[in-house]
This record gives C-alpha cells, sequence and structure tokens, in this order.
C-alpha cells in the first residue's frame, strides 16, 4: 500500500517501508537497496523524502537518550519525535533552545530541512546539532561532530546524505515561558518597528492575510525571567484564548494569556495530542534577509488580490543566521515568510511562481520541507553552498543511493554517471 505525507498532498513512490529494530538492521537494509531514503514523521509538504526505492523509518531504533551534563548536550535517536523528546528533558533540568510550531516532527526531519521557530537570536533547529551518526550509502556507520570536515554540510542533509541514526543536540537550561497574544497590529507599525516588535520577547509570531490592515494577531513569547510583553504599538492584549485562524478553536494550541509554563509547552504554537494547524492545508515558506524584509513583505502584500483566496492563514518570524550550507538562514540573520495555503494543489501550484518572481529579488530562500518552485538557477543563486552539498552527496553517495527526483532538480543534476542504480520507469536524464 503506497503511503502519503502527513497532508495527503503527495504520495510517495517507494516500494516499502522498512522499520529496524537495530542499526546493524538499517546497515543491512541500505547496503542490500538500490535506493533508499530515510522517512520521518512525514510532515514535509513536498516531495524531499521520496524514493522510488525502500523507505527506511528510524522510529523503531532503540530508545536514545543521553544527557551530557559538563558539555551540556543531549544524544537521542533520529526519529523520536520532539514532542516524546522535551518532557524526558525538563525532567533532566535542560530545555532545546527554540522548537517548531508543532512537536509532532521527528528530530532528524526537523534538522534535515533546516525546520525552524521564531526569535531573534534564535538559530534553526539544526544550528543546536552537534554530532550526527549515519549510516552512508555502502552500509558503514559514520560519526560527525561540530569542527569536523563539512560537517557544516551534512546537517541540513535534505536525506541525500545517508540515514542519520541519532543526533546531539545543544542545550540550554531548562526555562519557562509565557505566551501574550495581541489583535490587530497596523501595518504601518510593522513598517515603523519592525525590529522593536521582533525583539520583544523571545519568540514572536506576526499571523495575517496579508489584507490592507495589518496582522490580525501577534503571538509574543516571553521567558519568565525577562519582562512580559505588556503592550505592543497600536495593537491591542487579547483578551481570550486564540487559534492563528480565524474562528477556529483555540483547543489545539499552547496556553495563552500570560500563564507561566515550560518550555515545551508554550514554544509550538499546537499541542501534541492535537492536529497542528487547520490538519487540511499546504504550506509554503521563503526566508529573505532581515535587512530586506519589509519590501519582501510589500512585495507579498502586492499580490493579495491573487494570493488571499488561497490563503489560510500567513506567518512572520525571525531566525538568527547559523552556519550550515544549505539552512535557509545560512549566514544572514532572516525573516521568514510562511504561508498556510487552502489544499487546493492546482490552485496553489499554478500561483507559486508568482510567489516566487514577487521574492526573487531579495535573494529569497525556500524551505525545503515545503512547496516551492523556485527554479535550479535561482536556487544556486540563493544557496552559496549548494554545489559544494552537491560535491559532498557526490563523495558520500557515489551511487546514487540516497538521490530522488526532486534534490537531484534542486541540485541542478541530470542523471546518474553512468546509470549504475537507474530504475526502471525513472525519468532522470543520462550524463553524457
Ligand atoms: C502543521 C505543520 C506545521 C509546521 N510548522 C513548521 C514550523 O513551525 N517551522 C518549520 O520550519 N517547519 C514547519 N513545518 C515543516 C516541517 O517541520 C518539516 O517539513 C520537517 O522536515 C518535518 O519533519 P519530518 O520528521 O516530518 O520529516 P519528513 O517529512 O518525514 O522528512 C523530511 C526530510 O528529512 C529526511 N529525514 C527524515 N528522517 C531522517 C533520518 N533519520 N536520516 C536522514 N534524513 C532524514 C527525509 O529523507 C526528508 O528528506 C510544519 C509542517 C506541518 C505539517
Amino acid at each position: 500500500m503506497r503511503v502519503t505525507n502527513w497532508s495527503g498532498n503527495h504520495t510517495y513512490s517507494s516500494t516499502s517501508v522498512e522499520h529496524p529494530a537495530s542499526i546493524e538492521e538499517v546497515q543491512k537494509v541500505v547496503a542490500a537497496a538500490p535506493l533508499v531514503r530515510a522517512l520521518g514523521s512525514r510532515h514535509s509538504f513536498s516531495a524531499v523524502a521520496d524514493t522510488r526505492g525502500v523507505h527506511v523509518s528510524t522510529a523503531a531504533l532503540p530508545d536514545v537518550f543521553v544527557v551530557d551534563h559538563d558539555a551540556a548536550t543531549v544524544t537521542v535517536s533520529a526519529g523520536l519525535r520532539h514532542g516524546e523528546l522535551v518532557a524526558r528533558l525538563d525532567e533532566a533540568g535542560w530545555a532545546l533552545h527554540n522548537l517548531a510550531s508543532l512537536p509532532h516532527i521527528s528530530v532528524a526531519g526537523a534538522v534535515a530541512t533546516g525546520t525552524h521557530g521564531s526569535g531573534d537570536r534564535n538559530g534553526s533547529l539544526a544550528s543546536a546539532v552537534a554530532g550526527l551518526q549515519l549510516v552512508t550509502a555502502d552500509g558503514d556507520r559514520l560519526e560527525v561532530r561540530r569542527g569536523d570536515d563539512d560537517f557544516d554540510g551534512m546537517v541540513v542533509s535534505l536525506g541525500a546524505l545517508g540515514v542519520v541514526t541519532a543526533v546531539t543536540l545543544d542545550l540550554v537550561p531548562a526555562f519557562e515561558v509565557r505566551q501574550d497574544l495581541f489583535e490587530h497590529l497596523p501595518w504601518a507599525d510593522v513598517a515603523d518597528h519592525f525590529d522593536a516588535i521582533t525583539a520583544s520577547a523571545y519568540s514572536v509570531s506576526m499571523f495575517t492575510d496579508w489584507s490592507e490592515t495589518g496582522p490580525h494577531q501577534v503571538w509574543t513569547k516571553s521567558r519568565t525571567d525577562e519582562p512580559p510583553v505588556t503592550e505592543l504599538f497600536g495593537a491591542s492584549p487579547a483578551t481570550r484564548e486564540l487559534h492563528p485562524l480565524p474562528g477556529i478553536d483555540p483547543g489545539a494550541t499552547t496556553r495563552q494569556l500570560g500563564v507561566p509554563g515550560a518550555w515545551w509547552d508554550r514554544l509550538p504554537h499546537f499541542r501534541l495530542e492535537f492536529t497542528p494547524s487547520a490538519g487540511d492545508e499546504l504550506q509554503t515558506e521563503y526566508l529573505v534577509p532581515r535587512t530586506v524584509a519589509l519590501d519582501a513583505i510589500d512585495a507579498v502584500r502586492s499580490l493579495g488580490p491573487a494570493l488571499r483566496p488561497l490563503l489560510l492563514v500567513a506567518e512572520i518570524r525571525t531566525i538568527a543566521a547559523d552556519r550550515l550550507w544549505l539552512s535557509p538562514s545560512h549566514d544572514v540573520d532572516c525573516v521568514a515568510l510562511h504561508f498556510t495555503w487552502r489544499q487546493d494543489v492546482p490552485a496553489v501550484e499554478a500561483f507559486l511562481p508568482s510567489l516566487d518572481d514577487a521574492l526573487a529579488p531579495f535573494a529569497a530562500r525556500p524551505h525545503w520541507g515545503k512547496l516551492f518552485q523556485t527554479s535550479p538557477e535561482r536556487l544556486h543563486a540563493a544557496y552559496p553552498r549548494l554545489d559544494d552539498f552537491r560535491a559532498l552527496a557526490d563523495r558520500l553517495d557515489p551511487t546514487g543511493t540516497f538521490r530522488n527526483d526532486l534534490t537531484d532538480t534542486w541540485l541542478g543534476r541530470r542523471g546518474f554517471p553512468g546509470e549504475p542504480r537507474r530504475l526502471p520507469g525513472s525519468s532522470w536524464e543520462t550524463d553524457t
């Protein structure tokens, strides 16, 4: 039976999904199959996780949870979901510096796609990776640490370098957070006070439909050891709990109204036991350098009439720069412009080139796990280490075990040299 991604917009082409129960089994599967891809919790909207061969889930690998209190790191099983990891960390007195809007995703899947939360001083979730253990194309085990050659290229891997079995993450001491929400922030305030708004709390998210008035909600997540946000320019403090999507019951969201709680129970917008966001949706996201963010926001707003009928909600967040080659926030502090679309695949696909054209002047970098139609030329311009990553992938995976159609397109590949592992039905062209 074919497996789909969480959204249901993509049916994977894999012939089977294996759930190895040991690293040795992972090694055997990888060494034996011509085409392999690791599969996380399937929350990516793009076909980044697809393969025409065998999917390997790391969810059944033996539980790994090793805290190194001196180094302030934890080593965890790659397939662990954030929602399963966080309470254990909190009990040990530690925290991750940030989380995405949902705790349902796997540690390795989040890292492989450059997934992020929000906060001027918060890098992507991948920026916390201090080490990786993986199984490479020949079935060998490889362990790499921050500081090793090419480590910065191996973290946001798009699943193209091997099956990661364990991830070592930097920790910070556990902390508490309160969420204070605001309604109806005028665009004029966004333009005049952008830096003050995003610096007002540890993590800030603005939700909008890009209409004339301005973001309908601003979520501020303040550490309780820092002053909370009590006023926010022309916005009004929310007096009831809210869902980012207007009119939806806020039951699935994390506690608001200034109620303090553990970091893991406030940094995500949504709770593990509920369907995150709208459920029936597609997503796209571009990260632009912070210095051009207001112009990029204006460019998106100018698309309003064509964009709004497709949109459920949009979110504006900030992410600190990191050193990782394929991270959307590589080397530059960024503002992320996120779009949650109605689940109308043909209409969204027809619109995506206009969005890409509007954001191209800002060197916008698309989120690998979401939907976009950026040309390989634009991707190469936006991601200056893309060719270095391709060379790294060719070196670690010379037989193309972990290649797939989408990453081949992104990397500007034309086919397997000599087609050593090309499968019947593959649409890849042959290099001459
Ligand atoms: C409702 C919703 C909300 C979201 N919110 C956010 C958000 O706030 N911020 C954000 O940045 N993104 C967000 N996303 C996107 C999501 O975080 C990413 O797409 C992420 O990759 C999903 O992780 P996953 O475990 O589902 O990975 P999958 O989709 O299963 O796989 C993604 C990639 O990771 C690779 N991979 C997975 N496991 C391994 C492994 N063990 N070894 C090697 N490679 C591996 C796969 O091969 C694939 O290339 C959201 C998605 C949804 C559905």
